[in-house]
């Protein structure tokens, strides 16, 4: 067997030079993203989820026919340079809820564009408003042989947790054994799904939703499988014959931006005891709810409980978000370890240091061993790791 890194939700920016997701950089594109982004991430493995827009998908063909990716038996494309792309389509349901299906050929993806096109407004966008409803998205991912799992699925924006459901078994009855990995989103972590009985059976993914080259990778996951391919993957996610997903690293929680619940009337993040119902200022009861205080409103436990196959959740925080690491020591840092994961997960503390000064080393063996001191976001905003001088000792 071997081990991969991987993130499993990015989107693009623009194809055929078109836009394909508007809240997106124009500089994400599959190419490059292929060729440039993932390698210096450090990534094996790309789930891109806007393949089945119409100019996306016309480029994954036009790649494939020119040899920069090569469509594998297996399933999953292959580029030049080792780099695995999953194709993927990020769908919302007609309960307001975003899923993803991974898909493994270009046969699937024209099934899937088939299925969807009457159902969507416009084709060539991403993450398209379709009517049909969560049940029948497992069931056409069944129809594909792809993989189903809720995107995001903590977040009160388009999270089926979030904004749908306290229980999926409540919502898909007996559709709901065919789920099997659950996407968790930048605000919360295994400990946090923990708290709900139903998550037990579920696989764990972190990714990074990225909507820019700069955010690929945020979070990322270890796989063990024993190739790269789209068969391999799905046995990895439905933690089935020795696959695996051995590690998730992702941003903690706290630094998510719907952490707490939020009052936009008096701008205000809460920081009572969560669950809160109403803000303390203006008694406003219009909160947009906290993934903590939406998550302990329907946790089933107190204490998290794992299933024995659950990986360890490492907090991450990229790169550039480290005080101190601005562009040009970030070019200096990359040159020297090779890439991004290679260096916040295997590089040398000592060489650190020498590269990158003694403030830094001290970050990374702290981010390693734990997680580092944050101050917190929500209300839309993103937490920062605090300045090294507010440390606690
Ligand atoms: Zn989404
Ligand atoms: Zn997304």
């Amino acid at each position: 067997m071997k081990t991969y890194f991987a993130d499993l939700h990015v989107h693009i920016g623009q194809a055929e030079g078109q836009a394909v997701k508007i809240t997106a950089s124009r500089d994400l594109q599959l190419k490059t993203l292929l060729y440039r982004d993932a390698p210096r991430k450090g990534l094996d493995i790309v789930g891109m989820v806007d393949a089945a827009c119409i100019p996306v998908e016309r480029e994954i063909t036009e790649l494939v026919r020119q040899g920069d990716l090569q469509e594998l038996a297996a399933g999953g494309f292959l580029a030049r340079n080792g780099v695995l792309l999953i194709a993927a389509a990020e769908v919302e349901s007609s309960e307001g809820v975003h899923s993803l299906i991974y898909m493994p050929s270009l046969d699937s993806i024209h099934r899937y564009q088939k299925y969807i096109r009457s159902r969507v407004k416009n084709l060539s966008l991403s993450t398209q408003k379709a009517s049909v409803r969560i049940r029948e998205l497992i069931n056409l991912s069944l129809i594909l042989d792809g993989i189903y799992c809720p995107a995001h699925a903590f977040t009160p924006h388009k999270g089926v947790y979030g904004c749908c459901t306290a229980s999926l078994e409540d919502l898909l009855g007996p559709d709901f054994a065919c789920l099997k990995v659950l996407e968790l989103g930048l605000s919360s972590d295994s400990d946090m799904a923990g708290l709900l009985s139903e998550c037990r059976h579920f696989s764990f993914l972190s990714n990074s939703d990225a909507h820019s080259p700069a955010n690929l990778g945020r979070e990322y996951n270890l796989l063990r499988m024993r190739e790269k391919n789209f068969a391999e993957l799905k046995l990895c996610l439905e933690n089935r014959e020795g696959r695996k997903i051995i590690a998730n690293y992702g941003m903690d929680p706290v630094m998510g931006k719907y952490h707490r619940s939020y009052c936009p009337s008096c701008d205000l993040i809460i920081e009572l005891p969560a669950p809160v119902q109403a803000c303390p200022g203006c008694a406003s009861t219009s909160l947009i709810n906290g993934v903590y205080d939406r998550i302990m409103e329907i946790r089933s436990y107190d204490q998290p409980h794992h299933p024995l196959f659950r990986p360890p959740y490492n907090y991450r925080v990229p790169l550039r978000q480290l005080p101190g690491v601005g562009a040009k020591k970030a070019q200096v840092l990359l040159q020297a370890f090779g890439n991004e994961i290679e260096f916040l997960e295997r590089a040398e503390i000592d060489k650190i240091a020498r590269v990158g000064g003694s403030d830094l080393a001290r970050i990374i063996q702290r981010m390693r061993r734990g997680r580092l001191p944050i101050k917190p976001g929500g209300g839309g905003r993103y937490g920062k790791v605090a300045p090294l001088k507010e440390w606690p000792d």
